[in-house]
């Protein structure tokens, strides 16, 4: 530690910990990397399949959420180790791109660094081992392309797709609602899909949660719901043919940038400047009439005041739109969002069917409902549950299963789940291994193992013996020759997942094991490792 003095004369502090440095090198680094990415992997575990287990994160001011979503549990954990965050942007950029399978991921990576592991204790190089695993995925993924279906997402009012949402649905806290809001799900889906170009904008499809009421009670609503009411109770409580002025100015006289100061020594004065006040209000709520607007939503608030004379001027407003509102509204209006009072104009007013305030269930509270939006169709799902907790995760869940549902209609072909796909992956890997001659053929059979591990995981965590109900489906497999055999999770008696009808997107299959690949890849190129001591 030393005293130095700045360019300003003041002393401060420098301290030497440099040397301290935690440095590990080789083998070593290795080592503690994938024990470290292996330890998040494992906590994951438990959650994987329709029988995986939740887990309850609490904050570090005490908010609880109970989850069964890998990208959240994984962002949630407060993880320090550099290593393990790798883990986590693994699952959230399987979130991000697909939606579904985060868990999936890391539990696959999970036991890819498993088996990397081993191999290096054999004495196998870690860049012979990232190579083997390369071509074993590549050989995964091109059989993955031939084991898929394509389905038709038309057939029987979208069968396959509430099919599919099912699945996504499955393993969370509402299972037991899944085929109710898994019709949701597939309905907002192409309410606001474009068909044509294959394309879903999930922007207009927005989640509300409501506590209150049950998980049943979730509902979807043909325009976009606002939780907010009108600002003032004797407003009308319906605008049809609503010409909406949408605000991001406060519905309030200007404030004086710097600091000035008013002096007030007589009533007079004081008339005069509240006369004033009452000026700016009464053109405010002029220049937005004049526009021809029928309805002003604004995200800011505005005083008593002014809420009073809005109401005389028979002008319904709403305040405090919550930012996203303001721009699902823009979006699907056509409304222009309005900084200044001054450049209202009629141009620039969004334009929808009616806006009315609704009530549900049997809550006091209202909402806004705004349907027939002029440019784009909009929906929402309102999702009810008894606590925050509950429809947190019903929300967690139902963006999963919207996702599934956009990327089959981006992408119309599936394999099938419980672990069959990477079950038939495995032994196609396992039969490619024969035909490397160098030392990758073995980093190319742990991949096939590691594969395995994930219906091994399913076994495990619907109480079946993983060893025996693997081998099972393998043998089975491989003698009947076909590919969907997997794990009877749920006991129906059936371990063909197509009879199960056990959809997953072809595309978040690839996606996770291209990702867990790359990961680990990564992990072990990582030979020395330079961090602060307290890591
Ligand atoms: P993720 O976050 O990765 O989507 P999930 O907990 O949703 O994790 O579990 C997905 C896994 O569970 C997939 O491998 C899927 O095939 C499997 N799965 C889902 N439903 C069933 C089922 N009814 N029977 C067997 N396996 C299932
Ligand atoms: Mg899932």
């Amino acid at each position: 530690m030393s005293l130095a003095f700045d360019d300003y004369g003041r002393p401060y502090i420098i301290l030497r910990d440099q040397g301290q440095k935690k440095r590990m090198k080789g083998l070593e680094a290795y080592k503690s990397n994938i024990l470290a990415a292996k330890a998040i992997a494992n906590t994951l575990q438990s959650s994987l399949g329709p029988k995986g287990m939740d887990k309850m994160l609490v904050s570090p001011d005490g908010d609880v959420s109970v989850t069964n979503d890998g990208a959240t549990i994984v962002e949630k954990m407060e993880i320090q180790h550099p290593t393990a965050k790798l883990l986590v942007e693994l699952s959230q950029s399987q979130d991000a791109e697909i939606g579904d399978g985060t868990t999936g991921v890391v539990v696959l990576a999970g036991k890819l660094l498993e088996q990397a592991l081993t191999l290096l204790d054999k004495g196998i190089h870690p860049l012979k081992i990232s190579d083997g695993f390369d071509r074993a995925c590549d050989v995964a993924i091109k059989h993955l392309e031939q084991i898929a279906e394509e389905i038709d997402i038309q057939a029987n009012d979208h069968e396959a797709l509430i099919q599919a949402a099912c699945t996504a649905l499955g393993s969370k806290v509402v299972s037991k609602r899944k085929r109710e809001l898994g019709k949701i799900a597939v309905t907002a889906v192409l309410d606001v899909a474009d068909l044509t170009r294959k394309d879903v904008n999930l922007d207009l499809i927005k989640i509300q949660t409501k506590t209150g009421g049950s998980v049943e009670d979730t509902r979807l609503i043909s325009g976009i719901l606002i939780d907010k009411d009108m600002s003032h109770p004797q407003m009308q409580k319906e605008v049809t043919d609503a010409k909406i002025c949408l605000l991001t100015c406060p519905f309030e006289p200007p404030k004086p940038k710097t600091k000035h100061n008013i002096n007030i020594s007589n009533a007079e004065d004081y008339n005069k400047l509240y006369q004033q006040e009452q000026q700016y209000f009464i053109d405010m709520v002029k220049l937005v009439k004049n526009s021809g607007a029928n309805i002003a939503l604004c995200q800011w608030g505005f005083d008593d005041e002014a809420n009073h004379l809005l109401l005389q001027n028979n002008l319904p407003a709403v305040r405090w739109v919550s930012g996203t509102d303001v721009e699902l509204i823009a979006m699907a209006t056509g409304a222009r969002i309005i900084p200044r009072f001054q450049e209202i104009t009629p141009e620039k007013l969004g334009k929808a069917g009616s806006i009315k305030e609704v009530q549900f269930g049997t809550s006091n509270e209202r909402m806004l409902v705004i349907e027939n939006c002029q440019c784009t169709k909009a929906v929402t799902i309102l999702i009810r549950g008894g606590s925050q907790m509950i429809v947190d995760e019903a929300k967690r869940s139902i963006h999963d299963a919207i996702c599934v549902i956009r990327n089959l209609i981006k992408d119309n072909r599936i394999v099938y789940g419980g672990g069959s796909a990477e079950l038939a992956c495995a032994l196609q890997v396992l039969q490619y291994a024969d035909e490397v001659s160098s030392v990758e053929q073995y980093a190319v059979r742990s991949f096939a193992d590691a594969l395995e591990g994930i219906p091994s995981c399913l076994a495990d965590n619907c109480g079946l013996n993983p060893i025996t109900s693997v081998a099972q489906a393998k043998s089975r497999q491989l003698s009947e020759k076909n590919p969907r055999i997997g794990i009877d999770c749920m006991d129906l008696g059936t371990t063909d997942m197509k009879e199960q009808r056990i959809y997953e997107t072809l595309s978040s299959k690839k996606q996770q094991i291209q990702l867990a690949t790359q990961v680990v890849k990564m992990i072990l190129k990582i030979d020395d490792v330079i961090a602060p001591d307290d890591y």
